[in-house]
């Protein structure tokens, strides 16, 4: 079932070679997430909040609201507190996902199959509560220290189609192979349409992404289903780099926001994946009141956003209020940014 080690080259030219350059993408991308204010990612210490990063492999974590500033760059030119000025070949997430592993292969059996390739720790989704020492579902995520490590264990990895392959062995399975799934940095963002400038009023939040879905692929399936893609995101975790499990798409017009916001559920087919996940508006957290821009609430940032197509506007609680006790609009329920300055009371119906 494994190929020869001829495929590798091919492999990684098709696979592994930038899209788009990151210059150019930084130019592009700069000015919307300036808008969208990214939050300074740096200096945090290694492994720092980690179990917050370890949902499910399955796509399900990360979902739901995005609240205050998530979205981010996660191009590789961004630079790393542990990459020790080798930023410029920084390439991968040091987060590896490895499936297939035999059963009765323990952590210390998983650490001494991989740390030839540098320092790591082994982990899986909720395996400090469980205190197991098995992986419970056969697959787990290599934490290396360093990138390099991640690197060589891709090149010592046999290419089969899309997938790479590694052999391992337990006490008693000798040489399974396993799948090693690195995450390439710059697959977290892929500009569709570069003429277009990115309006973050016409950006939808997917929440429950797969983990293995890239953000051209991730486009390219909005594109098809809603047109006028200019960009999509995958969100990615601080530290390590690696998907959150949530993406983000830009529409260049009105007309395919609003068609992808109100079909709330989408199909995302690609490949082995096939999983309906949830669409939502992107709201931003320091947005004015479109209704009195700032003159009922003391120009305050507006707490509520109406996705109701006839709405699909920013509100202070005033507004709010005075928009929707309106005939037909009594229904909507608002949006209401993720934080601490949510607020406590709400003089109006929730529904
Ligand atoms: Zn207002
Ligand atoms: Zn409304």
């Amino acid at each position: 079932m494994l190929r020869s080690e001829g495929n590798r080259s091919h492999y990684f030219q098709s696979r592994y070679n930038p899209p788009v350059d990151n210059a150019a993408m930084g130019a592009i991308l700069g000015p919307y997430l300036a808008k969208l204010k990214v939050r300074d990612l740096e200096g945090k210490p290694f492994f720092a909040g980690l179990d917050e990063h370890l949902n499910d492999d399955d796509g399900s974590g990360g979902g739901g609201f995005i609240g205050t500033n998530q979205l981010q760059l996660n191009s590789p030119a961004r630079s790393s507190p542990h990459s020790n000025g080798s930023e410029t070949t920084e390439r991968f997430s040091r987060k590896v996902f490895v499936g297939g592993l035999p059963p009765d292969i323990d952590e210390e059996e998983i650490t001494t199959s991989f740390n030839q390739y540098g320092d790591l720790i082994v982990d899986w989704p909720h395996k400090a509560e469980s205190k197991s020492y098995f992986p419970p579902k056969g697959y787990a995520f290599l934490l290396f220290q360093e990138e390099r490590g991640v690197q060589k264990l891709i090149e010592t990895c046999v290419p089969d189609d899309d997938k790479l392959y590694i052999t391992v062995s337990s006490p008693t399975i000798k040489n399974k192979a396993v799948q090693i799934r690195p995450w390439r940095l710059a697959d977290a963002d892929f500009v569709l349409d570069a003429s277009m400038p990115l309006d973050p009023r016409k950006t939808v939040f997917v929440g429950g992404v797969p983990r293995p879905l890239k953000a051209y692929e991730l486009a390219m399936i909005m594109d098809r289903l809603y047109g006028g893609v200019c960009y999509a995101g995958i969100d990615t975790d601080p530290e390590l780099k690696y998907p959150k499990g949530a993406g983000r798409v830009a529409f260049s017009n009105q007309q395919s926001y609003i068609a992808a916001i109100s079909a709330r559920f989408v199909q995302l087919q690609h490949g082995d994946i096939d999983k309906r996940v949830e669409v939502k508006p992107y709201v931003l957290d320091d947005q004015m009141c479109d209704e009195c821009h700032g003159q009922r609430c003391g120009g305050k940032f507006a707490p509520f956003f109406c996705a109701n197509v006839t709405c699909l506007q920013y509100y202070c609680e005033q507004c709010w209020g005075l928009i929707h006790s309106r005939e037909g609009r009594e229904y909507h329920k608002p949006l209401v940014k993720e934080g601490a300055d949510r607020p406590r009371a709400v003089p109006f119906r929730w529904c």
